[in-house]
């Protein structure tokens, strides 16, 4: 048995994606407004998540206190208030991507904790964007798109009796509607060039393509092919999603999707 607990932090940081060796072309063709010499800047949210045993005597793993110590530590004196690509010699060579600054912080703070674990580390660019990593080579980078779409729960296979029994009120024939949210999380390793698991300018445009402009402002039952003949539940909407990127996306791993700010739910990839 063991316990964890996640701490987070917040700083602000400015930078840019460049590789110096590259024209001023590639490097907007690649990292589009990223690459602009000038920066930009993010509020970052960091989120530690620390593994161990409870100490039955104190009823704690650590104590959340030191661990905030250690990781202020290193975000106040490396990242807080900088601008990474200029003041920090690590990002003076490798781009400052979230998945590079998890990966270095995954490796600064991993023995920071003992006889404790470092379990995990996410991090969030805003809100629509976040990396992060466990023990392992890979890194997983989620980007949170939009949609909203009508739908009735209603399976084929059931009685309409037992459909109402089950989904009551969300039962109604003419349907009704949810502001969803989608999480797409791929998994891999870094380029060692670029430091992304995946080109984000891409990711985009595949999901918009194979999937919003599917979904977006369309009744899922009679308007989406691919519900013709599944009851669109929101589990149904993330595996059908899966499939929709699938051939699309090889790193493809996980696919949430937030029906309600209450509701959440996720297909993940076969390990
Ligand atoms: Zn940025
Ligand atoms: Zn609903």
């Amino acid at each position: 048995m063991s316990m964890r607990l996640m701490r987070k932090v917040g700083f602000s940081a400015a930078h840019y994606y460049r590789i110096s060796s590259w024209s001023e072309e590639k490097n907007r063709q690649i990292f589009g407004p990223c690459s602009s010499p000038y920066g930009h800047g993010h509020d970052y949210s960091l989120e530690v998540t620390v593994e161990g045993a409870l100490d039955v005597k104190s009823g704690i793993v650590v104590n959340i206190t030191d661990m905030d110590r250690v990781i202020k530590d290193v975000i106040e004196n490396e990242f807080d208030g900088r601008f990474l690509n200029r003041e920090h010699p690590y990002f003076e060579t490798v781009v400052p991507t979230t998945e590079n600054i998890v990966k270095y912080l995954w490796n600064t703070l991993k023995d920071k904790f003992r006889p404790h674990t470092l379990q995990k580390i996410r991090l969030y660019e805003h809100a629509f964007l976040f990396a992060e990593k466990e023990e392992g080579p890979l890194v997983q980078f989620t980007r949170k798109y939009h949609f909203s779409a009508a739908h009735r729960l209603h399976s084929d296979q059931l009685s309409d009796e037992e459909n109402q029994r089950i989904f009551g009120k969300c039962n109604n024939p003419y349907g009704h509607g949810h502001n969803y949210y989608l999480e797409v999380s791929v998994k891999g390793e870094i380029d060692s060039v670029t430091g992304m698991v995946t080109n984000m300018a891409d990711l985009d445009e595949i999901v918009q393509r194979e999937v919003l402009s599917k979904l977006d402002h369309k009744h899922l039952n009679y308007e989406v092919e691919e519900f013709k003949h599944l009851n669109p539940t929101s589990e149904v909407v993330a595996m059908v999603v899966y499939q929709m990127l699938e051939p699309h996306l090889p790193q493809l791993h996980k696919i949430g999707i937030w029906e309600t700010e209450k509701n959440y739910f996720e297909y993940v990839a076969a390990p």
